[in-house]
């Protein structure tokens, strides 16, 4: 009966830390930034579940068996697809109001069509509109999860998307969703970037008051330190030098830059 491989890898971080991966690139071979990594909290008394991926396939059974009989909260860290598309599968949703409409109805994702992997198939069966979840709750900077023994705060983070979050425990992790992570970033149009400079350096700040806590990326490398935030920082800063040798990339619309740690997709509008 339980012949079938998951797709889903699951990791025991920490007695009350589930890390979820899931290969974003195996639906589309443009998406670079695999692992993705959806987080499963457990507190003494409730379970987060943070974020519901990509849904190749379903997720809700795994995190069912993990959590046994706590009371389950989702939140999403932002609405990109790629942390969203499970939503369907829970009674209620939790996402900061400037991200909200996006997961509010159906979500679109005919751009992933062309994919050459037979796993679109899973939202082809939806004819590439995916439901979204039964109700959606909203959630702003400062907001609190009381697990029980395990406490998490909300830090409204925008830049990345206008409803991004990051959430930091009690326990020392801050889990900064696509804020920060190793990899190829996705970016505002270059007169948003002083957003997304505020927000890592509100985070720098967090991280330095605190330096006992470790970074939990949604992409590649986790955990991290927070070199990640100065070095994200400091790349972004330094775009304009390497304005003038962007390229439109073919897939994104959106202007591609690298440097030596990272690669930068510009959004177009
Ligand atoms: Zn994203």
């Amino acid at each position: 009966m339980n012949d079938v491989k998951s797709r889903y890898n699951v990791i025991k971080y920490k007695d009350y830390l589930y890390i979820i991966q899931e290969s974003i690139t195996d639906i589309h071979p443009v998406y670079k930034n695999s692992p993705l990594n959806l987080y499963l909290l457990l507190g003494s008394q409730k379970a987060l579940l943070i974020d519901t991926g990509c849904r190749i396939e379903p997720l809700k059974s795994i995190v069912d068996k993990l959590i046994g009989e706590k009371e389950l909260m989702v939140l999403n860290t932002h609405a990109h697809w790629d942390h969203v598309l499970g939503n369907m599968d829970f009674k209620e949703v939790f996402i900061h109001a400037n991200d909200s409409h996006v997961i509010s109805k159906p979500y679109n994702v005919s751009f992933l069509k062309d994919s050459p992997y037979d796993t679109i198939k899973t939202h082809e069966k939806f004819n590439f509109l995916i439901p979204p979840a039964k109700k959606i709750r909203i959630l702003q900077d400062g907001d609190t999860f009381n697990l029980g023994d395990l406490i998490v705060r909300v830090i409204h983070a925008p830049g990345h998307s206008p409803g991004s979050i990051c959430l930091y425990t009690n326990k020392n992790e801050l889990f900064t969703g696509d804020v920060a992570y190793y990899g190829e970033h996705f970016l505002p149009k270059r007169e948003d970037f002083p957003i997304v400079l505020n927000t890592l350096e509100k985070l720098i700040k967090i991280c330095t008051a605190n330096e006992k806590f470790s970074l939990f990326p949604s992409h590649t490398k986790t955990p991290c330190d927070r070199e990640l935030l100065m070095a994200l920082k400091e790349g972004i800063e330094k775009i304009d030098n390497l304005w003038d040798a962007r390229k439109r990339h073919a897939f994104f619309p959106a202007y591609e830059i690298k440097d030596d740690k990272f690669t930068y997709y510009i959004s177009l509008f």
